[in-house]
């Protein structure tokens, strides 16, 4: 509820820690409390002066003590509203009712409508700039254009900031494949993200190979050289029966809303994702070594049986392990994701024994072994003396894969978060706070460009350092604490997030901070009449608030319609300008701008949860001792 704090705060603010135990002088009598009532060393040392300077006062007169008492008075007053004036606002109770300025809301309702200008970022980041698949040289382009766009909108300060060396840069030239024998056949195809080219065209007998585990290697020793490899099980091709394009009805926002109680989840999903990635990257090298001349795979489904009729999901689950952008884990040999129909054709003549010669031509380009990732920065400055130096922040991932334009993919989010700021800058608005957006670069790969952007500004979470983890990036490895945290993590009230398609908003999930419910249903009781009317305490994870939620900040992403960004979008080759819906995106930015404006506005910073402590996670989800009555202690 407003104005109630839960539980005590666990920020490491060297300022609140500094306790200081100032004289009490009620009454002359009183005075040996001052020493008790002292614990710090050092304070007891300046207490003993003071004590000192007391009795030499007392050995003089009366009313010279009392003068003295009254001065360390006037002192703990000043302190104790000195101390008081150092928290961070967010630890003051909130406000029950929230100001809403709705002559701002309805001139941001105005300008994201009447002069919206979404779709020309949309065109000329999709069309003009193309994939953006992190380390390559059309993330340089996207990051240079977006900088620029931010300053011609009137944004200050806009930058790229260098969050650390990537790995390989990329690019798909051409990707064609064909069916030669027995019959000729046209096939839709796309490199996997990082393939190496084949020699121009290659030509092949084409085998189905079935490998599971590593003793699967053995049956095709000998077997493989300079043949076009089919690796992946043919699946099901279920009728499209249910739509593709979907948006959340009543029924499906009450379901977000109820809070899903799991208990004790020990599985690691993301790890065992990771295991899976190992042996890929093993199968690709064995290929290599048996001198396969090309490898293909099925494009997996999508949600409503949406991976087909011309859609491939390309991404690293087409290639051979998840770090196969650093040059040591690269793709051994040429890898392209096929669509299912074609790839379907192929296995089932290769099963019923029917030769089968397949063309294929992969041409790509590697523009560099050590690229850097940088991320897009740009804000408003804050006018309100006390406040300019605090911070919200606005963004999505300005990354994509690579088979399409990467148009919902975040191509959505980016000019969601470019289209916030150009409101904002149009409407000249005044922002008390700093209003800082931040496009992230290597989400794709494991939410790096936020991360790193976090860890240089606001804190880390140190990550595990087992063995069986560091086969992976710092950010893929799971966190262990305890989190370190920089002076600006104090500084920024609220980070808003877009990375769910090209859905309207419908709400926001709270990623737990239920202190921050009461506040945005106050925000959102205006905007209901534009879809946006649910607040659940559920989390969602996957994409870059996680890093900001990961050091205690409070981050959200908001609850989007679903359109067809999981059954046909997402990471795919149709991930296309045609898939943006221009009135959502305009929705999007007209409440995401709210959102901002009153984080920018308001007298307090958003509540924050308890700072999070991944060091005592083990511990507390460990089993109890001594409950069973009876049991014996097992060694
Ligand atoms: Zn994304």
């Amino acid at each position: 509820m407003p104005g109630a704090r839960a539980a005590p705060r666990a920020y490491a603010n060297p300022k609140t820690k500094t306790e200081i135990c100032a004289f009490d002088a009620r009454a002359f009598g009183e005075a040996t409390e001052y020493l008790l009532c002292c614990s710090d060393s050092i304070l007891k040392k300046e207490s003993m002066m003071r004590m000192s300077k007391c009795k030499a006062v007392l050995g003089t007169t009366l009313s010279a003590f009392l003068a003295l008492a009254l001065h360390a008075a006037e002192d703990k007053t000043k302190e104790a509203a000195a101390k008081e004036a150092a928290k961070p606002s967010y630890e003051m109770p909130q406000p029950e009712k929230e100001t809403l300025d709705l002559e701002m809301y309805g001139k941001i309702r105005e300008e994201a409508t009447a002069h919206s200008h979404i779709m020309e970022y949309a065109s000329g980041l999709m069309d003009g700039i193309g994939p953006r698949l992190t380390g390559s040289e059309n993330l340089k382009k996207a990051n240079e254009w977006t900088k620029e766009q931010l300053t011609a909108m009137g944004c200050s300060n806009a930058h790229l900031e260098d969050w650390g060396e990537f790995g390989m840069g990329w690019q798909q030239l051409n990707t064609w494949a064909r069916m030669t024998a027995p019959d000729t056949a046209v096939f839709i195809a796309q490199a996997g993200p990082w393939s190496p080219a084949t020699k121009g065209a290659v030509s092949g007998n084409a085998v189905w190979v079935e490998i599971k585990d590593e003793k699967d290697f053995e049956k095709y020793k000998g077997k493989l050289a300079g043949k076009v490899v089919l690796w992946g099980d043919m699946r099901d091709v279920k009728p499209v029966d249910k739509p593709l394009f979907t948006r959340d009805d009543e029924a499906d926002l009450k379901r977000i809303q109820e809070y899903p109680i799991h208990l004790n989840e020990a599985e690691n999903f993301f790890q065992t994702y990771l295991k899976r990635q190992e042996f890929r990257e093993k199968v690709g090298k064995f290929l290599a070594a048996e001198q396969a001349t090309a490898v293909i795979t099925p494009s997996r489904d999508g949600r409503n049986n949406g991976g087909s009729g011309g859609t491939i999901f390309d991404d690293t689950g087409a290639g051979f392990g998840w770090l196969i952008y650093q040059k040591d884990h690269a793709d051994a040999l040429p890898v392209a994701v096929m669509a299912i129909e074609n790839y379907g054709r192929v296995y089932r003549l290769l099963k019923a024994g029917v030769p089968v010669t397949i063309e294929v031509n992969i041409d790509t380009k590697f523009t560099g072994d050590h690229e850097h990732g940088f991320d897009t920065i740009a804000e408003i400055p804050g006018t309100d003396p006390k406040l300019k130096d605090e911070l919200v922040m606005v963004g999505g991932h300005l990354d994509s894969w690579a088979s399409a334009t990467g148009a919902t993919d975040n191509g959505a989010g980016t000019v969601v978060a470019m289209e916030v700021m150009r409101i904002l800058n149009a409407l000249k608005v005044k922002p008390r706070r700093t209003i800082r957006v931040g496009l992230w670069t290597g989400e794709e790969q494991g939410e790096f460009g936020s991360y790193g952007y976090v860890k240089e500004h606001f804190g880390y979470v140190p990550r595990s350092t087992a063995p069986d983890q560091m086969a992976v990036t710092e950010y893929d490895r799971d966190p262990v604490g305890p989190i370190v945290l920089k002076a600006d993590q104090q500084k920024l009230s609220g980070y808003f997030n877009v990375d769910n398609g090209s859905g309207k908003i419908r709400g926001i999930y709270l990623q737990g901070n239920a202190e921050a419910g009461p506040i945005f249903a106050q925000w959102i009781e205006p905007l209901k009449d534009v879809g946006v009317a649910t607040i659940t305490d559920r989390d969602t994870g996957g994409t870059d608030h996680e890093a900001f939620d990961a050091v205690g900040i409070p981050g959200f992403q908001f609850i989007q319609d679903p359109l067809d960004y999981g059954s046909r979008t997402h990471h795919s080759n149709m991930d296309t300008y045609e898939r943006l819906q221009p009135e959502d995106l305009a929705q999007a930015a007209m409440v995401e701008a709210i959102f901002v404006y009153n984080t920018a506005m308001r007298d307090q910073m958003l509540p924050r949860k308890p700072l999070p402590h991944p060091e005592l996670q083990k511990e507390s989800a460990k089993p109890l001792k001594g409950v069973m009555p009876g049991a014996e202690e097992k060694n």
